[in-house]
């Protein structure tokens, strides 16, 4: 049964695409701690991040950083916190969340966002990871 993450990448469900190259996807996360929150996820279904080979552990880092950075760019925010958790879906992820205070960075703290706020959303950054 593939992950859900996978049917994103298999373009079975929809998401708000923000990234994407041969090996990784970056998509804002559905239920945000806050505006911009985007996951990066490998395009290989794996669970465990510390069951991904050196190499592309690396390379899911370096994919992240430029989403990260693309963030900060077009984001209101101090600094962009990186967090990998995977408690709730089995498919390595990389949570970028732009933080103002720490109530930002707690997972139980969540926003509401409409569907045009998150394809707007999605487009800035995309437009800055494009750019960069
Ligand atoms: P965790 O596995 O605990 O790191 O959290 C999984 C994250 O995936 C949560 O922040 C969810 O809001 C997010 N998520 C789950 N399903 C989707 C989806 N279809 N599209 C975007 N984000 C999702």
């Amino acid at each position: 049964m593939p992950t859900i993450f996978s049917k994103i990448i298999n373009g079975d469900i929809p998401c708000y695409k923000v990234a994407e190259d041969d090996n990784f996807l970056a998509f804002l996360d559905i239920n945000p701690n806050s505006i911009g929150h985007t996951l990066c996820i490998p395009k290989i279904e794996i669970d465990d991040i510390l069951d991904l080979d050196k190499e592309s552990f690396e390379k899911l880092m370096l994919f992240s950083r430029k989403v990260a950075i693309s963030i900060k760019n077009v984001i209101n925010c101090k600094k962009v916190a990186i967090s990998i958790i995977g408690l709730e879906v089995p498919h390595i992820h990389v949570h970028l969340i732009p933080i103002n205070t720490m109530k930002d960075a707690n997972f139980s703290n969540k926003i509401s966002l409409s569907s045009s706020k998150f394809t707007e959303i999605a487009t800035l950054i995309s437009n800055s990871f494009y750019c960069v």
